[in-house]
């Protein structure tokens, strides 16, 4: 079984999507990653979503990535006496240390690390930005403030203060228990939200070591000033379009989508695109005209994946999201601007051996014509490289690492497959052309250009370009 696309899909599981038929429904349909989103749900809800997908895995032969969804330093206020307030713009507001359930003047914002990096005019936004609130005055233990707008305010609901960086790691204690679980359940992928500056993914790799790879999710105005060295460090970066779109204004998001989409191709990191994308799906069968063309810019752009939230995880209509998902990215891919944009928004690789091959490789594909690129990799690497060409042709890779097999489920244009190790250049040849068959790229393809290292079975060696003509 094999994706007639080349962009990927990444489905959130939750209420809406937690048994087995729902998971393999989802996947049939089209979904290659699946995310659990450790913001919402019990460790044991997780599990056994994780153990369902291992299991679906094992019957239909094909690796499928898990993504585990950090929650990250999420503010929230406490609770109200009666769960909820009304407020009149320009009223007084009080946000204090004090557990005592609030009122319409005051409520408890039990972040007393916050309170020291907020100064008189700076904004804070409740409730995914409904509520806007500006200091007045503040001290050690309370800030002041007045309701520019907003009119309703209840229980738990989220702060974001786009004003300021935050002196908090995106890692919380929280965080790191659910980083610990998700390790040894055997989750592919983890997300850190809310990353704001480089040392946040070198605190979260001191835990994970290569165990795991890491996406940062771009969702704060201050991450943008160092997006480079954030993007050199992640393993992929999900523009989080959500609470970015609480930190900034609405027209300044697709500025920062583009944006991250041309850091994160140049340096050759996979690109998610999420939230909101088939929003309306959660409560209607199809989407709006403007979520599809949603979903075909960010494929136009050239992104590794896109994503659904509670599309899939909570909505009505979860499995029909996916197939909407899954048909708009095959007719923007056939479209012959697709290609041209594409190779329009090329950009040359870093002077690394691997870089040279894998160029090499994408290359010899336009030449010879109709190819499948095979890469022979260890630990994804070299694919990462492949896929950061957009070369013209699938790229078959080929692992003996079940992990690399599953993380590279979320890589533009790849269909891995876990294979046995290799020790010369025949079987190399050999391997190539007989799984090519078996994965149902050959007839279709008449030629298979394949990249390897030798000595084989070390890692970080990609030095070998080997073009083969199977037909
Ligand atoms: P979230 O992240 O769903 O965990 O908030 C995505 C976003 O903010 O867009
Ligand atoms: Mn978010």
């Amino acid at each position: 079984m094999r994706r007639q696309r080349k962009a990927k899909i990444i489905a959130t599981l939750g209420p809406a999507s937690s048994d087995y038929n729902n998971i393999k429904n989802l996947f049939l349909a089209g979904a290659d990653v699946f995310r659990l989103n450790f913001s919402h749900g019990e460790h044991k809800d997780h599990a056994e979503r994780y153990h369902i997908i291992r299991k679906i895995e094992q019957e239909l032969n094909r690796p499928i990535g898990v993504l585990l969804d950090l929650q990250g330093p999420k503010l929230r206020i406490g609770t109200f006496s009666n769960s909820k307030i009304t407020l009149k713009i320009g009223q007084a507001f009080r946000l204090d240390l004090d557990a005592t359930p609030g009122n319409n003047q005051r409520v408890c914002m039990p972040h007393p690390e916050i309170f020291q990096a907020l100064r008189p005019e700076i904004n804070l936004l409740l409730d995914d930005g409904k509520v806007h609130l500006k200091i007045t005055k503040c001290g050690q233990d309370f800030a002041e403030t007045i309701v520019i707008s907003g009119t309703e305010l209840s229980n738990r609901k989220g702060v974001n203060v786009p004003d300021v960086v935050l002196p908090i790691s995106a890692l919380t204690q929280k965080d790191i228990v659910d980083l610990k679980f998700g390790l040894e359940l055997g989750v592919d992928w983890v997300a850190l939200s809310f990353v704001q500056q480089p040392s946040d993914l070198t605190i979260a790799r001191e835990i994970t070591g290569d165990k795991i790879k890491l996406i940062a999710k771009i969702e704060k105005p201050k991450a943008i000033e160092s997006l480079n060295e954030i993007v050199a460090l992640s393993d992929a970066v999900m523009v989080a379009r959500g609470d970015l779109g609480v930190e900034m204004t609405a027209e300044d998001v697709p500025v920062m989508q583009r944006q991250i989409i041309r850091t994160c191709r140049n340096l050759g990191k996979p690109v998610i695109v999420a939230t909101q994308m088939l929003e309306s799906m959660i409560y209607a069968p199809t989407p709006t005209r403007a979520e599809a063309s949603d979903v075909a810019t960010a494929i136009y752009d050239g992104v590794d994946a896109v994503m659904l939230s509670a599309e899939s995880a909570s909505g009505d209509y979860p499995i029909e999201a996916v197939t909407i998902m899954d048909r708009i990215i095959q007719r923007i891919e056939k479209d012959p601007l697709y290609q041209k944009m594409i190779d329009d928004s090329y950009t040359p690789p870093a002077t690394t051996i691997a870089d040279a091959i894998t160029t090499a490789a994408s290359s010899a594909v336009k030449i010879v014509g109709n190819a499948l690129m095979v890469n022979f990799t260890e630990t994804g690497s070299t694919t990462f490289h492949a896929a950061r060409e957009r070369p013209h042709c699938d790229i078959l890779a080929l692992t003996p690492n079940l992990k690399t097999s599953r993380q590279l489920t979320l890589v533009w244009g790849t269909h891995p497959v876990l294979t046995d190790n290799i020790f010369s250049i025949s079987q190399m040849v050999e391997a190539a052309c007989n799984l090519a068959k078996h994965e149902n790229f050959i007839p279709a393809v008449d030629h298979i250009v394949i990249t390897a290292g030798v000595p084989f079975g070390q890692t970080g060696r990609t030095n070998m370009l080997r073009i083969e003509k199977v037909s």
